[in-house]
């Protein structure tokens, strides 16, 4: 992975290569933002330049022994550590990063580094329900790893990808190992959300922290016409993988399922309906979590545009087809005295379904919320 493969984020780029170039190598470095954003990429081209021999014009050069390893995650200095698990383990048993290392190049390969975790977990078929983790014997690994010789390279370099996915344990020993750092290793964890780590682990870190991306970095993939790339990138919100589904049509089915529930939430809402809430949150609760999330996200959306039709900013509102007329008719219960609490009613939701809040308690809440603000403009 060279930093030229990865999508937009120049700014950042450079300031990464010029602190290698000067030397100024934290031992201990916090990739913070969404996956879609490219911080994996950023991860992995760091590593590949810190070790590249032929560096030039602010990259690694691609071609060399050590890119093309690692390029193709089989460097024998640079290790993955990212979250795992089976279905049919057996109590007691074990499963590390390694093991999952065919998996691990096959995605790499398929999204350019570009992937959520869930699509790490269909990946390795975890089902509904299944979630991966990142277990204490995985730190134990590392230190047996560490300390072999350097194969070949100047740097050795541990990649933690989802390091939010560790349990307390396994967090405890990767803290004791950058309490005493390595000569010459470097970690580079990479999370989605700093603020899950321990407070141990961030003190402990240099967080670069990974903007969403610009809407003309996204427009500038291909596929379908310009206009529907303007579109789409601001729907995407920053996001590679959003805009890549989108792009792709993949998204269609389940933007509608979302736009259905949405719908129906709001119907119910505005009807006062609080039997039918109550079931409208039991059916949101069978979904798998990032269905969940995705609900809620086009649910902030939709929400957030319908605030902008009732203000008279239609004009700069990026609907089309049913939610265009759904949202036109619900507009006038959507002004400045609910669409804050609206949203933050929607955060809290994301947040405790983040951390594996009962879905149906939160879902429930969230509904009876909703409904109360949308009575609120009746
Ligand atoms: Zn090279």
């Amino acid at each position: 992975m060279r930093f030229s493969d990865i999508i937009g984020q120049e700014e950042l780029k450079s300031h990464l290569t010029d602190s290698i170039d000067k030397g100024r190598i934290s031992h201990a470095q916090l990739f913070t933002g969404i996956a879609g954003a490219g911080t994996l990429p950023l991860a992995i081209a760091y590593a590949q330049y810190l070790n590249c021999p032929n560096r030039k014009d602010g990259d690694s050069c691609g071609v060399c022994p050590s890119c093309q390893q690692i390029a193709q995650s089989a460097h024998p200095d640079v290790h993955f550590i990212y979250p795992v698990n089976k279905q049919g383990k057996k109590s007691g048993e074990v499963v590390l990063s390694a093991e999952f290392l065919p998996q691990w190049r096959e995605i790499m390969s398929q999204s350019g580094g570009y992937f959520t975790r869930q699509e790490w977990y269909d990946k390795l078929d975890l089902g509904k329900t299944l979630q991966g983790m990142i277990s204490a014997k995985e730190a134990d690994e590392i230190i047996r790893r560490l300390s072999f010789k350097s194969f070949q390279s100047q740097y050795k370099v541990v990649i933690i990808w989802q390091a939010e996915t560790m349990n307390e344990e396994a967090a405890n020993k990767i803290l004791k190992i950058l309490e005493e750092p390595w000569e010459n290793t470097v970690f580079l964890l990479v999370a989605e959300r700093g603020d899950l780590l321990l407070k141990t682990i961030l003190s402990r870190t240099q967080e670069t922290s990974v903007p969403r991306l610009k809407v003309e970095d996204l427009v500038s993939l291909s596929g379908a016409s310009e206009q529907e790339r303007r579109n789409m990138a601001r729907l995407a919100a920053g996001d590679v993988i959003q805009m890549r589904r989108m792009v792709q049509g993949e998204g269609d089915e389940l933007r509608e399922e979302c736009f259905d529930l949405f719908c129906r939430l709001m119907r119910l809402s505005y009807n006062d309906k609080h039997l039918e809430l109550l079931d409208w949150a039991d059916e949101v609760a069978q979904l798998s979590r990032e269905q969940q999330r995705q609900m809620l996200t086009h649910s902030a959306r939709l929400l957030r545009e319908a605030y902008m039709l009732h203000a008279g900013l239609g004009r700069i509102s990026y609907l089309w087809g049913e939610e265009a007329k759904f949202c036109n008719n619900f507009a006038p219960f959507i002004g400045n005295q609910n669409i804050e609490i609206l949203i933050s009613e929607i955060e809290s939701a994301m947040r405790q379904i983040n951390q594996n809040g009962n879905a149906r308690i939160v879902f429930t809440h969230f509904a009876l919320a909703v409904s109360k603000q949308i009575n609120r403009l009746k």
